[in-house]
């Protein structure tokens, strides 16, 4: 049987710039819209017609069963939240994720905000904190693609970051990293090999070598690992009420380093404290 390798060329590795790119502006056009009375509906809404006006076409929607353009996770759901007639209100801590397809290929990323909350100032703290760590999880795990050799130095790299990060104020104990979901390949399919774990695994897993695309995606919690998918069939939330956070980027490794294809800065500002710098995917 026919396999396709794992490995891009150089000329595919370009095609994965806009629809990378694409997938930046549909966030980037949500994120301002994560305020108070603001409907998940309509994050989903403004994030299709982002997608639609660049000519691209959203691939959640492709996905068997999922109608939406986003998912969007509040609170104690961690991630797959369907949008709907949901209000957010002060203080939630929402997770947005979403995917473009252009011209064949895919983008995938996702990012936590918290709406302000003057009210309960320690409880916004808290949930900033949380992103912010699962944030910083996401950034050592692409800084660590650019120079480690197995893909399980990744996940070594991200599991080190958070524990780093000491105990969570809401358990006392470290934060949580969801076992049963994890990043992924990316190219024509927006879920490809190999598995890219959030924590240390045995296995040593695939090179890390250019042609190399990954989506990395840590998903951590405020307290336990443990989850349990909603009455709806999609949202996964936590079993201990704790809240959640998601960042995602899709990352292309390219025989002069890495390049963030849905960063439009390539992942500059987010790779500085690492040391590391991206490099655009040559012409
Ligand atoms: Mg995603
Ligand atoms: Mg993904």
């Amino acid at each position: 049987m026919f396999r396709r390798s794992i490995y891009k060329t150089p000329a595919q590795l370009r095609s994965m710039v806009e629809p990378g790119l694409i997938t930046a502006a549909a966030l980037d056009a949500v994120r301002p819209l994560i305020t108070p009375g603001v409907t998940t509906l309509e994050l989903d809404a403004a994030a299709n017609r982002t997608i639609l006006d660049r000519g691209a076409e959203s691939n959640f929607q492709l996905v068997r069963g999922y109608h939406h353009t986003i998912c969007v996770s509040v609170n104690e759901q961690v991630v797959h939240g369907i949008p709907g007639e949901r209000v957010l209100v002060p203080g939630d801590i929402v997770s947005v994720d979403c995917g473009a397809q252009f011209q064949g290929w895919n983008g995938d990323s996702a990012v936590t905000v918290v709406v302000p909350d003057p009210e309960r100032p320690e409880l916004v703290a808290q949930r900033e904190e949380l992103s912010r760590v699962t944030e910083g999880s996401m950034w050592a795990g692409i800084a660590a693609m650019a120079s480690v050799s197995s893909i399980d130095e990744i996940g070594a790299a991200i599991q080190e970051y958070i524990e780093a990060q000491g105990p969570s104020a809401v358990s006392g104990a470290p934060y949580g990293i969801l076992r049963e979901y994890v990043g992924h390949g990316i190219g024509r399919k927006m879920h490809e090999a190999p598995s890219v774990f959030n924590y240390r695994t045995p296995d040593r897993g695939a090179d890390v070598k250019p042609g190399l695309v990954l989506a990395i995606e840590p998903m951590v919690t405020a307290g336990g690992e443990a989850t349990y998918v909603e009455d709806d069939d999609w949202t996964v939330t936590t079993v201990d009420g704790t809240d959640g956070s998601h960042w995602e980027h899709s990352v292309a490794l390219h025989d002069g380093g890495i390049w963030v294809l849905t960063a439009p800065d390539g992942g500059r500002a987010g790779l500085a404290p690492f040391g590391v710098e991206p490099r655009e995917i040559g012409k």
